[in-house]
């Protein structure tokens, strides 16, 4: 049995899956190890994607649509629906599942070894400190597997990161706890993104209501991790919510999972070892949006891990690039996001409602973001001062 490779990757999200496909293809030995017994199963996910931010990576199939989406509905506490402009947005709400899947079977094409139920217990360590394979429980037996780099792409809280000295815990304020359902006979007026925003709804989070073919959606929330507590957790807040809007509706799938809502790791690779995706906290802090962000860091990853396997030095210049390329591209944004979020979240019921009333009241042509923008700084001029703080860093 082959034990050793150039490079493992722990954890097949797509983060994991991206660095696999990517090393495989500049001819590298790849082994992706999965906790999970079926790729993409179960979605915690909202599965929604930007057309052109997806498109930077790889061309959309159409059996990834769940459907297209050009507009936004925002639904304030009071339920008074708020319509913005058409062909503001465009985006998907994918089919997770099949779309993992498929770039699984590329990656194994691309000849990366697979292996599902392989949950990796913890790191190899050479004697200097830096890792040389893992220990993988496999039905019951565990195994231990050698490559020149690990790579670990094992999601929110990244344990095996910590096996590193890398500090991936995070305060509760900094994660959102989410409950998620894919449910039918939901009969939605137009095919939107329609985003719940109050704290009756999900404080310090949001609700979501996704559409999919056949009338399913994705339905769910995530509330901010200091508003979560043993009598009023997000599965609450979600009966709640489910009650309210959709009391009839047959849920298929109930999942809960976290979301990382700060800023994006700064240290992302240790000797050999290297972290991409959400175990890096590269997720948006203010929508909560990471799928396109891990795939963009498995490619930035898989590519210098492949580049630099055999040469130590080269390692080194590689990983000092990958780390400067990933702040470069959501770091500085991720901080001034994470800034917003915290004004926009000490807003209260009636602030929102009361924009909400004012916005409506515009020609429909004019309801827009800017406009929107504009009716929360006349409410709240502390709203325009704190976002010019944020972004200048005052
Ligand atoms: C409820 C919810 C809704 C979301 N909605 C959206 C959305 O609408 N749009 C969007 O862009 N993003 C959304 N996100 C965020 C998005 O899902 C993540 O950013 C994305 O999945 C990150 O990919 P990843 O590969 O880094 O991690 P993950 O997708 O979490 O993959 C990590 C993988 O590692 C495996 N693993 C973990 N530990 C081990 C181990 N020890 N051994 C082996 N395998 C291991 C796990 O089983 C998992 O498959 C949502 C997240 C949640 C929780």
């Amino acid at each position: 049995m082959k034990t050793t490779w150039d490079i493992i990757i722990i954890g097949g999200g797509p983060g994991g899956l991206f660095a696999a496909l990517e090393a495989a293809k500049a001819g590298k030995s790849v082994l992706l190890c999965e906790r999970k017994r079926e790729m993409g199963i179960p979605v915690r996910c909202g599965e929604a994607v930007g057309k052109e931010d997806f498109a930077n990576y790889l061309p959309m199939e159409p059996r990834w649509i769940g459907s297209e989406i050009n507009t936004f509905i925002i639904v304030p506490p009071n339920g008074k629906e708020i319509k913005l402009k058409k062909d503001l947005y465009s985006g998907y709400v994918i089919n997770r599942d099949l779309f993992e899947y498929d770039i699984a079977a590329r990656a194994a094409e691309a000849g990366v070894q697979i292996k599902m139920k392989a949950n990796v217990q913890e790191l190899i360590h050479s004697d200097d400190g830096s890792v040389s394979g893992v220990r993988v429980m496999e039905s019951g037996k565990m195994h231990e597997y050698y490559a020149k780099i690990v790579i670990a792409a094992d999601g929110v809280e990244s344990r095996i990161s910590r096996q590193m000295g890398i500090q991936t815990v995070l305060k509760p304020e900094n994660i959102e706890p989410c409950v998620q359902v894919t449910a039918s006979g939901i009969h939605l007026p137009e095919k939107a993104l329609y985003l719940y925003i109050g704290t009756c709804y999900a404080p310090g989070g949001y609700a979501w209501v996704f559409p999919k073919a056949n009338n399913c959606a994705n339905i769910g929330l995530g509330i901010n991790g200091k508003y979560s507590s043993n009598t009023n957790c997000a599965k609450d807040y979600m009966d709640r919510f489910l009650d309210r809007f959709f009391p009839d509706a047959s849920i298929q799938r109930y999942v809960t999972g976290g979301v990382p809502v700060t800023t994006n790791l700064k240290r992302l690779t240790q000797d050999n070892f290297m972290i991409v995706g959400d175990a890096g906290h590269m997720v948006n802090p203010l929508n909560g949006g990471g799928i396109t962000h891990a795939i963009y860091s498995g490619i930035i990853a898989g590519k210098a891990a492949a580049a630099s396997c055999d040469d130590p030095q080269k390692m080194k210049i590689c990983f000092s690039k990958y780390e400067k390329e990933i702040y470069r591209k959501f770091g500085k944004n991720h901080e001034h996001q994470s800034k917003i979020k915290e004004v926009v979240y000490q807003m209260n019921d009636d602030d929102y409602n009361r924009i909400g009333g004012e916005f409506l009241k515009l020609d429909d042509s004019k309801r827009n973001f800017l406009n929107l923008f504009k009716q929360v700084v006349k409410h709240k001029p502390e709203f325009l001062i704190n976002v010019v703080r944020a972004f200048s860093g005052i």
